[in-house]
């Protein structure tokens, strides 16, 4: 008999990890070996928009999770099914064809991966019951939030739709009792020896994690570029962690890999590290002031308890969430409750999943249909300086700046009047910490179809929005060359002083929509 842990795509690591870590112990307290598995699921990627650069990524890190369980003799055994709506049978074939005696994992909260799992429950139930199949133990984890869906709850038992108060609740809970929520659930331990010579464990040593899943591949170049940009590996969260803690907020009007060198140290942390000033940093987008390790909790490769315990490091083992002290610490703890929050709404609103607004009311607003529009914005050609610079970011390096992220999605679904759908899918298919639950919340909250306090009549100026968040315009330089020779306020919106001509004679484009013109159609659209 074998015991099998279940890796799946957000936890993609061997430590601090609960599934896991209970695999890892069943094992020992039964005398058993374990084996990991991972299912490539290409029809599953495909039906979740999933980048392809995401993919790649996860398939260097199991890679290198291959190669550091096969020295504590236990094998990463990977399986390829196209057909999505079989993998809980094929699992459970495969289950009894070893002799499995349990099956662990983490648990995922969008609408799919819960039907799916609770396939293999209700299967594996019936066939205890004295029916056909597979007949072991099957359990699944809470280990993606901070504090797991369902824990914060109003007085009356129900779930929060605003944030404020569902972070009054969260951070009380977190900042009085830091270790029932970010004390480390631990790892694996070895196999026996003897493992290698198990007849179902024996041909796992010899198989390989694949380079590549047909169809999800990059071309070598983009691929040289995404190693070199987010990197797999020993030591690269916590490396990206301690950046992020421990040295100064640099200018940098692009985003340089992580572990680029030249960070400098900071001479207090608490004070002048990038998180000691993220209360202001945060919201400038030509400076490396956040931490980048979204693509490294998006996947799993570090736990978010492990990320907040890191932080607590600097505050005597304590998290403090007060942020309306300014303190960056703060701030930063209640942007990570943010990632839990979104989990939270997905799983007591599973309509957000299935394509459905949180708010219903909206749920008929009138879209535009412009294809000209939705190229122009993924090309980064809407002729409004900053989307431009962001999205052609994206494209690039498969990560966008918050603020950035905000400005284009607002851009998207009030200036131009594009389906939010639209927009959240691009979105997938490009980034790398691509994830539903917080993709999706970060749509909907600029569409206010989401959950937000705020009217819909919440439009950002653009130019506004530029002037703020790239005050001296180095990012719109950096990303928009042709607008590299502007001097001053222009750089945020050249039509206001330059002509049309020598708009385009710079190679740059007019603005594709008038603001003042689409506000009032928005305001009319949602109204209606
Ligand atoms: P930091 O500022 O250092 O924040 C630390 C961590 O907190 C992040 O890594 C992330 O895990 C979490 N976090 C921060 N802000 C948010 C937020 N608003 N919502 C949820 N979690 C947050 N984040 C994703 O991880 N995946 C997505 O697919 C995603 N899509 C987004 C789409 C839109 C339209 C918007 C407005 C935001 C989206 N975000 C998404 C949230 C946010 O933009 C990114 O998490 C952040 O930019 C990542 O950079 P960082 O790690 O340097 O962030």
């Amino acid at each position: 008999s074998v015991v099998v842990y279940w890796m799946r795509n957000k936890d993609l690591r061997l430590t601090d990890n609960r599934a896991l870590a209970h695999a890892s112990g069943v094992a020992k307290t039964h005398s058993l070996p374990l084996i990991v598995l991972y299912v490539f699921s290409p029809s599953d990627y495909a039906a979740h928009d999933r980048s392809p650069r995401r993919i790649d990524f996860q398939v260097r890190q199991l890679r290198y999770l291959s190669a550091e369980l096969a020295k504590l003799d236990i094998p990463l055994y990977t399986i390829e099914w196209s057909e999505r709506k079989s993998i809980p049978s094929k699992l459970l074939e495969k289950l009894e064809e070893w002799n499995a005696s349990a099956l662990i994992g983490n648990l995922e909260y969008e609408i799919d991966e819960l039907r799916r799992d609770t396939e293999i429950v209700q299967k594996t139930n019936k066939a205890r019951k004295g029916g056909e199949g597979w007949k072991g133990e099957t359990t699944f984890l809470a280990d993606f939030c901070v504090v797991p869906p369902g824990e914060v709850l109003t007085k009356q038992d129900k779930p929060y739709s605003v944030f404020s108060p569902w972070y009054r609740n969260w951070s009380a809970k977190v900042s009085a009792n830091p270790l029932d929520y970010i004390d480390d659930a631990g790892g694996v331990e070895a196999n026996d020896k003897s493992a290698r010579n198990h007849p179902v464990l024996k041909p796992m040593f010899e198989h390989k994690v694949p380079e590549k899943i047909k169809g999800w591949s990059l071309d070598a170049e983009d691929q040289k570029n995404m190693e070199h940009l987010w990197p797999v590996g020993e030591g690269v969260c916590e490396e990206v962690m301690r950046r992020f803690l421990k040295t100064k907020v640099r200018k940098q009007a692009f985003f340089e890999p992580p572990l680029h060198p030249g960070a400098q140290d900071a001479k207090d942390p608490k004070k002048d590290s990038k998180i000691g000033e993220y209360a202001t940093g945060r919201n400038n987008v030509s400076l490396d002031g956040t931490s980048h390790i979204s693509p490294y909790l998006a996947a799993g490769f570090i736990s978010p308890r492990h990320v907040l315990r890191l932080t607590a490091e600097l505050s005597n083992n304590k998290l403090p969430t007060d942020k309306s002290t300014g303190n960056g610490l703060a701030t930063w703890i209640s942007e990570v409750a943010w990632r839990d929050f979104y989990q939270h709404v997905l799983c007591a609103w599973p309509r957000v999943s299935m394509g459905r607004p949180f708010n219903l009311k909206y749920e008929n607003v009138v879209w535009e249909h412009n294809d000209e529009h939705f190229q122009a914005w993924k090309d980064g050609r809407t002729g409004f300086p900053i989307v431009d610079a962001a999205m052609r970011a994206l494209k690039a390096q498969g990560y966008m700046h918050n603020r950035c992220r905000m400005i284009v999605a607002m851009l998207f679904t009030k200036q131009l009047m594009l389906d939010w759908h639209l927009g959240e899918r691009y979105f997938m298919e490009q980034l790398l910490d691509g994830d539903l639950g917080a993709n999706n919340g970060g749509w909907q909250w600029s569409a206010s179809t989401g959950c937000d306090p705020q009217p819909y009549f919440r439009i950002f100026n653009m130019t506004s929005q530029s002037e703020k968040s790239d005050p001296d315009g180095d990012y719109i330089r950096y990303w928009v060359p042709e607008l590299k020779s502007l001097k001053g306020k222009a750089i945020h919106e050249p039509s206001a002083s330059m002509s049309e001509k020598e708009i385009l004679k710079l190679g740059y484009v007019m603005p594709i929509v008038d603001h003042a013109t689409t506000r009032k159609r928005a305001l009319a659209r949602y109204k209606e």
